[in-house]
């Protein structure tokens, strides 16, 4: 590694995401990227485990979607939605509306993660109100969950390695039950749903939604839970009018092996919220979808119009790019890809479990995770993944990738060998 790849400017003056300002790790300073791999300021090559964050699922700088954005730039790069709309956003949304679940109808187009689950959060306060029942304002969730860092997502994140501690006072007090303990691919344990019933019983008059991760929850903990979660928390949100809302932000897009992660408990939403891999990594952007139930309780009722509207609504670059994402990953053969690198994962990662300071390893889709015993030590992991030439970014005690999807079996090995190897030296 050479000096040039740290900036002094960079660690002085810009913050980075959860990091101290005064005290960071290290940054790497990045010259481009293309298909699977990060190129440094130095030459350095990275092979990609984390397509920045779930985004970047045909990699990077991928002819098709620099394609779509250069055309639409010929054309505008943007224009208000207020009154106005166009192209992009109605073939994107025609595109979405084709593989969400059937019930969703409507959509509204939002910036970005966080943004699309307070849009969700309100278009369900708002459902409740405009319904006839103003006094169900309240949300139900599962621990380890994580939805955002604006305020009413930060609320809905895991209380304990989400921010509570520091905004607790702040923010507004949700009910929380204990994630589902049974494992994807495991025995269902009936026990598991006891909790979300006991609180539906006794606060539904309070509860106007349910949000959750279906299936793998993020950034929350990495977790794969068993399906029958799902399908039992929908029958007891259905019999006491609670919403029910999937943040499917990080499971959406083929990741967990689906197109959508609901369609492993065949379970649909009453709203959904997509981003992340929506515009295949080229900018932020996100959509909420609807049932026909919600926007028609919403609009049939004053004050009739659903109050909410960011002034990049409906960015027609970011459509044109997500539209240009969707379609070539629904022409990509995804599945069979998704497939592949799944089962590179389970062989790739084997070895691990065996490791003293490992307490799980687990995979689905093109998802891979190594659970250590203990908290990682982060500036001596990333360093190492640099070193082994690989991109894997750790947190807390999981050390995990989910690579784009064109990923090549050598890169996936290498990918896989720099991730035992660097894991087996937390055992030294
Ligand atoms: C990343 C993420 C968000 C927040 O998205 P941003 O674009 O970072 O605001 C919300 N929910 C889930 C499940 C996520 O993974």
């Amino acid at each position: 590694m050479t000096a040039d790849i740290f900036s002094s400017f960079d660690r002085d003056h810009l913050w980075h995401p959860y990091t101290s300002m005064t005290d960071p790790l290290p940054t790497f300073k990045v010259d481009r990227a293309s298909g699977c791999e990060i190129i440094l300021a130095d030459g350095t090559r990275l092979v990609d485990g984390m397509s920045s964050w779930w985004c970047a699922i045909h990699g990077y700088s991928h002819p098709v979607l620099d394609k779509a954005a250069a055309d639409q730039l010929k054309k505008m790069s943007h224009v208000m939605f207020g009154g106005l709309t166009h192209e992009p956003a109605i073939e994107l949304g025609r595109l979405l509306l084709g593989i969400a679940p059937p019930s969703m109808t409507k959509i509204f187009y939002a910036d970005s993660g966080s943004v699309a689950v307070e849009v969700a959060m309100k278009m369900a306060v708002q459902y409740q109100f405009s319904t006839g029942n103003p006094e169900k304002s309240n949300f139900v969730t599962i621990r380890s969950g994580y939805h955002g860092d604006t305020w009413n997502a930060m609320s809905v994140c895991d209380p304990v390695t989400g921010m509570h501690s520091l905004f607790g006072s702040a923010l507004p007090v949700r009910y929380f039950v204990p994630s589902p303990a049974s494992r994807f691919g495991g025995e269902w344990n009936p026990e598991d749903i006891r909790p979300l019933q006991d609180v539906i019983e006794k606060h539904h008059g309070e509860l106007g939604a349910m949000i959750l991760e279906p299936i793998v929850q993020g950034a929350g903990g990495m977790w794969f839970y068993h399906p029958e979660y799902l399908r039992q928390a929908a029958r007891l949100c259905r019999e006491h009018d609670i919403l029910l809302i999937f943040d499917e932000i990080a499971t959406g897009f083929g990741r967990t092996g689906k197109l959508f992660a609901w369609e492993h408990a065949g379970v649909e939403p009453d709203i959904m919220c997509i981003g992340k891999a929506l515009t295949g990594g080229y900018m932020t952007f996100s959509a909420v979808l609807a049932s026909d139930k919600v926007a028609y309780g919403i609009s049939d009722n004053p004050p009739h119009a659903f109050m909410h509207g960011p002034t990049f609504m409906g960015n027609p670059l970011a459509c044109a790019v997500a539209r240009a994402s969707v379609t070539l990953l629904l022409e990509s053969g995804w599945q069979e890809k998704v497939k592949e690198i799944e089962s590179g994962l389970k062989t790739g990662l084997a070895p691990a479990a065996s490791l003293p300071s490992v307490a799980d390893v687990r995979v689905l889709g093109a998802i891979g995770v190594i659970e250590m015993k203990k908290p990682v030590d982060m500036a001596y992991m990333q360093r190492r993944f640099v070193e082994e030439g690989v991109w894997v970014r750790p947190f807390g005690r999981l050390v995990y990738v989910m690579p784009p999807y064109i990923v090549s079996g050598e890169q996936l090995d290498k990918l896989m060998k720099a991730l035992v190897k660097v894991a087996s030296e937390s055992d030294r």
